[in-house]
């Protein structure tokens, strides 16, 4: 589970980001100040920092500076209420790959997250959904801790899907990624395999980990 430091002073942002992010399966702590979020970001156990810009004590961009020295690549992304380029260019020069500003959209700050954590994600041996497990170094999948028995191409997709967990995977992607045809080509195929893997891994509606967006592809969701 990828974690995610929130430095906020605004405990209604924070508490909104809070819920937003847990829904999204994401593990989250709250800072309210920079001291306490500097202390927190050192720790080195986050996989991104949601920054606000104007904090009690140390502001937000000290506190990405110092966090900097001892960590290059963990992402931070700042919330700042600033928008002028200047300040967008200052805190790009402080360390932070991205920065959004209030009022946003919290389906944009996703997106935004998911982008600095795409590398990392593809990295994971270890890939979840709800109660499925798949692991890409022993090709298993479990649900529940139960292994359930997949064919290769199953895997394949299961994988595709789970690899981009809340985005929709259109048809044509799905055909170029798992099947590797890269031409006009009767996507039902997909259909009959989704089915499959709906059967094997026992997904009733109560449990729509796999959803069908009409006319667009699927959907990996928890
Ligand atoms: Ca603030």
């Amino acid at each position: 589970m990828m974690k995610i430091l929130i430095v906020e002073d605004e405990p209604g942002i924070s508490a909104f980001l809070r819920q937003g992010l847990e829904e999204e399966s994401f593990e989250v702590d709250v800072a309210e100040t920079g001291a306490e979020g500097l202390t927190l970001a050192l720790s080195g156990e986050y996989d991104l920092l949601l920054l606000d810009w104007m904090l009690p004590g140390v502001s937000g961009v000290e506190l990405c500076r110092v966090f900097r020295k001892s960590f290059r690549d963990i992402p931070v992304i700042f919330l700042t209420a600033k928008d002028t380029a200047e300040e967008a260019i200052f805190a790009l020069q402080s360390g932070a790959n991205d920065y959004i500003r209030k009022p946003f959209h919290f389906e944009e700050l996703l997106e935004r997250i998911r982008v600095q954590l795409r590398p990392k994600i593809n990295d994971q041996s270890e890939l979840t959904l709800g109660p499925i497990t798949l692991n890409r170094d022993t090709f298993e999948v479990y649900k529940h801790g139960v292994p359930v028995s997949l064919t290769q191409k199953e895997f394949a997709l299961l994988e595709f899907l789970m690899r981009n967990k809340g985005r929709v995977c259109r048809r044509s992607s799905i055909i170029a990624q798992v099947w590797d045809i890269h031409f006009e080509y009767n996507t039902g195929v997909i259909d009959v395999y989704i089915n499959a893997l709906r059967k094997k891994l026992a997904l009733t509606d109560a449990e729509n980990y796999i959803q069908t967006v009409r006319g667009v592809g699927y959907l990996a969701k928890e």
